[in-house]
């Protein structure tokens, strides 16, 4: 009677990346360049800094997933490990392009601001501008106009922003639990679209 009930899968997103927070949270942010904070202490300073913007739900959690790309890739001080890509095995279908595209598009959103404001470029960290030089540099002019035609460009852009001011010692956030009902509230309101499909499936 319960159709939730045969939808296993949709909590399982969510067990998914709690359970990969449990594991590799208190890791340093950044691996081995070592930023001042943990990778859990950044994600969630970074989803804060989105909530008092007043962001959307959906851009809270990519502002809190952005990284979870690399709990299941190394980070290297030679290679580039993609983790903004990688986070989209991890998501899965989970969630929507508007929760899937600023996290894709954080790493381009760098490479984007640091070619077109010399401010930002300035106050990079120093694990910031290692990661960067490893991720391609500044963005080419046809770069920069394909990253402007992505249709969630600007929500990377403040992603990017909140990503690069989440490295606070020692900042009070609330928890990760708090943060992981959110998710599942995002992922409650695309469950009807998706059983509509299922029951149009059978019928055909
Ligand atoms: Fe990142
Ligand atoms: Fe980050």
């Amino acid at each position: 009677m319960d159709a939730s009930a045969s939808e296993p899968e949709d909590g399982d997103v969510i067990e998914r990346i709690a359970a990969l927070y449990r594991e590799h949270g208190s890791r340093p942010y950044d691996g081995g360049r070592r930023e001042s904070v943990t990778a859990l202490e950044h994600a969630l300073q970074c989803a804060q800094l989105a909530e008092w913007a007043g962001a959307e739900p959906s851009l809270v959690a990519a502002a809190l997933l952005h990284d979870i790309g690399d709990f299941i890739t190394p980070t290297s001080d030679t290679d580039d490990n993609r983790h903004e890509l990688r986070a989209q095995e991890v998501l899965g279908d989970g969630f929507g392009p508007e929760v899937l595209e600023p996290i894709r598009l954080h790493v381009a959103a760098k490479r984007y601001l640091v070619a077109t404001d010399a401010d930002y470029a300035a106050k990079l960290s120093p694990a910031s501008q290692l990661s960067l030089s490893l991720q391609g540099g500044p963005m080419t002019a046809e770069e920069r106009q394909r990253f402007e035609d992505e249709d969630f460009a600007p929500q990377a852009l403040l992603l990017r922003r909140w990503d690069d001011a989440a490295k606070t010692p020692g900042k009070q956030t609330p928890s990760l639990d708090y943060y992981l009902v959110l998710l599942q509230e995002l992922r409650e309101q695309r469950r009807p679209a998706r059983r509509r499909t299922v029951v149009g499936a059978l019928d055909a």
